[in-house]
């Protein structure tokens, strides 16, 4: 069996169409759904990753503003940036690039965006409200994947999702939301023994590690959904995955690609949570 594409790129494609219609609706209203992206220093990836969602932002329509800073900014005056962004009403999300400089305290920062703008869902109280099902903004990453099992009709409902990796912005978020649809869970890291005894139980497998052949065929059940979060560079330097894909798309039933799977969707999903932070504002 070659398991079906999961094409991030298409699904963001659909997505974003609906992005574009609801801004639209709202600036009817007066109200143009806008987005900061707040960019500390000059780390490449960080440039490219900020640029890409400016960009998004104004294909779909919203405003957006991006406040780049120099590496020796102080914390200070970080925070009174924020503070700024939070009172200002033409900005419904904040989004503060990580990672920050060594000088600064990360989560500090993120405590500081007000959570009715915080549309990476980074703040803690994000993370409370997504651990208690309550309404909040949903970290981007795991949200599209969980936008990916929705686009192929899956029922999480009894089965068996198995997550490897378990940062706070992919691996355990992504376990809450597959707990919160009925999934029976289980997070693998890198203290976790025989990861394959895991992996081979699973109906979904999450790979959110950051290193090429985490997964390989032998360790994926047959007809398994495989979702690959992981960005690596192959030997040739070309962007690839967690996932063995040419290995594992022979015994999976669906699987995302890498390039074009979880990667456009996490900025589709930064689309949304910023057109529903406007839609809220304006209520
Ligand atoms: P991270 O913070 O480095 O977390 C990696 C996780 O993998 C950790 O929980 C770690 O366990 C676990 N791990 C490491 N080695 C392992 C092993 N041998 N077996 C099982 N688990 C192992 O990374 P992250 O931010 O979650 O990102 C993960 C990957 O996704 C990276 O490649 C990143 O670039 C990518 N990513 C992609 C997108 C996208 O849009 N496509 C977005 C975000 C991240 P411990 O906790 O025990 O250390």
């Amino acid at each position: 069996m070659t398991a079906h594409l999961i094409d991030g790129n298409a699904l963001s494609q659909q997505l974003r169409q609906n992005v574009a219609e609801r801004a639209r609706a709202l600036k009817n209203r007066g109200i143009t759904p806008g987005l900061a992206v707040v960019l500390v220093g000059d780390n490449p990836a960080s440039q490219v990753y900020v640029r890409n969602k400016v960009k998004a932002c104004q294909d779909a329509g919203l405003h957006s503003v991006l406040e780049k800073y120099e590496a020796n900014l102080s914390e200070a005056d970080l925070l009174a940036r924020v503070d700024a962004l939070n009172k200002d009403p033409s900005i419904h999300g904040i989004l503060v690039q990580l990672p920050l400089p060594d000088h600064m305290d990360a989560q500090k920062v993120i405590e500081a965006i007000s959570p009715r703008k915080d549309v990476d869902g980074f703040h803690i109280a994000s993370a409370g409200a997504l651990m208690t099902g309550m309404p909040g903004f949903w970290p981007c990453t795991p949200y599209g994947c969980m936008k990916m099992l929705e686009s192929i009709g899956y029922n999480l409902r009894g089965k068996h999702a198995v997550v490897i990796g378990r940062s706070n912005i992919v691996g355990k978020p992504m376990a809450l939301m597959l707990l919160q649809q009925h999934a029976t869970v289980t997070i693998c890291h890198s203290a976790t023994p025989d990861l394959k005894t895991h992996t081979l139980q699973a109906d979904v497998i999450v790979a959110a590690v950051g290193r090429r052949n985490i997964l390989t065929a032998d360790m994926v059940k047959p007809g398994a959904v495989v979702l690959d979060v992981g960005m690596n560079r192959n030997d040739e330097g070309k962007l690839c995955g967690d996932v063995d894909f040419a290995g594992v798309r022979e015994v999976a039933s669906h699987i995302t690609p890498v390039p074009g799977g979880v990667g456009p969707m996490t900025i589709t999903m930064l689309l949304v949570n910023t057109l529903e932070a406007a839609e809220a504002a304006a209520h």
